[in-house]
């Protein structure tokens, strides 16, 4: 396949990439490189541009004739989004549909969207499965959710068959070591640990521990980014090989929680092998976050197949601790 993947060169986007590469396909990656690196776009050709850019999407979809658009590039910080959710509601849903539009032009029908667990906002059940409701309480949620309404809409009036995978915490790095998490600033709870425990900041803050959990701390579901993108590669081939259309949407996560404080336990054992500890502050809670957050991924692996082949949070966690010392090489 041909694939054209938006925001290749950020964390998510570099993994696929470099998973699409490896099963023998041909990646166009287009990133602007505000949040992402050139030095993670190693896999498929990279051009430095934006999906804003209509003049570069045309030039890009006459030049190739794409199966697939995988779609990652988005502003993503909660916090940030409710300071400034033009910023989202432009990077994300004005971006989006510009590059819907190309796309329909070149009727080029095949779309995997990132989509959030976000999406739901505050939890009526856990684990939460495709019926709970998509109640968003921030613009990064309502954002995300105005993208899987257009995707209906595309599907309905041009045939653009869609899959928005909803991510719950992806986390983990490429088990060959190569690639991983780098976000400029770091907001993300498994990197923030390994950081402190590497000494590169001085301890790991945890944010509230009054939460009605066996701990008191939130509760989420890690999903490895392996098995984040082996989602995405079978649903862009169930929709290439016309086993599924329409607009469809899964969650995806493992299914399992969690809490903060196993986290950093997981995280001392693992560090400690290397002569490594870390400290823990105590915090306020942060605005926005629910106790639990837990995904129900069965639809996602009756309908496309999907067995996550990492699910050991010491697997995630030694993954991403052998890119937080390579990274601390790197920098
Ligand atoms: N968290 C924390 N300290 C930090 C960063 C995150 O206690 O320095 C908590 C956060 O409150 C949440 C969990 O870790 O309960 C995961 O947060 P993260 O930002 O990684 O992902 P989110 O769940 O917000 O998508």
């Amino acid at each position: 396949m041909q694939v054209l993947v938006v925001g290749g060169a950020g964390y998510i986007g570099s993994h696929m990439v470099k998973q699409l590469s490896r099963a023998g396909h041909s990646v166009v990656v287009l990133d602007n490189l505000s949040t992402g690196f050139c030095e993670l776009a190693c896999y498929g050709e990279l051009v430095v541009g934006d999906s804003a850019d209509t003049a570069l999407l045309e030039s890009l979809f006459s030049k190739h004739k794409f199966d697939g658009v995988m779609h990652f590039a988005a502003a993503s910080l909660v916090g940030e989004s409710m300071q400034h959710p033009g910023k989202y509601y432009r990077n994300n849903v004005v971006n989006t549909l510009n590059l819907l539009e190309v796309m329909v032009r070149h009727e080029v029908n095949h779309f995997i969207f990132s989509s959030t667990a976000a999406t739901f906002g505050e939890p009526v059940y856990v684990p939460i499965d495709e019926a709970h409701p998509q109640q968003p309480i921030n613009p990064y949620g309502a954002s995300k959710l105005m993208i899987e309404r257009m995707l209906q809409d595309f599907y309905s009036a041009h045939g653009l068959s869609s899959v928005s995978l909803r991510y719950f915490n992806a986390c983990g790095a490429d088990p060959e070591g190569e690639l991983g998490e780098c976000h400029e600033p770091e907001t993300h709870l498994i990197p923030l640990i390994l950081q402190a425990a590497s000494g590169r900041r001085e301890s790991i803050t945890v944010f509230g521990r009054d939460y009605a959990t066996e701990d008191g701390t939130c509760i989420r579901d890690y999903i490895h980014i392996e098995d984040l993108c082996s989602a995405h590669a079978l649903a862009l081939e169930a929709l290439v090989q016309g086993k599924k259309q329409g607009a469809l949407a899964y969650n995806l996560g493992n299914g399992h929680g969690y809490s903060v404080q196993q986290m950093i336990d997981a995280v001392q054992r693992v560090v400690s092998e290397d002569g490594c500890s870390l400290i823990v502050e105590e915090g306020a809670r942060r605005p926005g976050d629910p106790a639990t957050l837990v995904a129900d991924a069965t639809l996602v692996k009756q309908e496309l197949g999907w067995q996550p082949q990492y699910a050991m949070l010491d697997i995630i966690i030694r993954h991403a601790w052998a890119w937080e010392k390579r990274r601390n090489a790197w920098l």
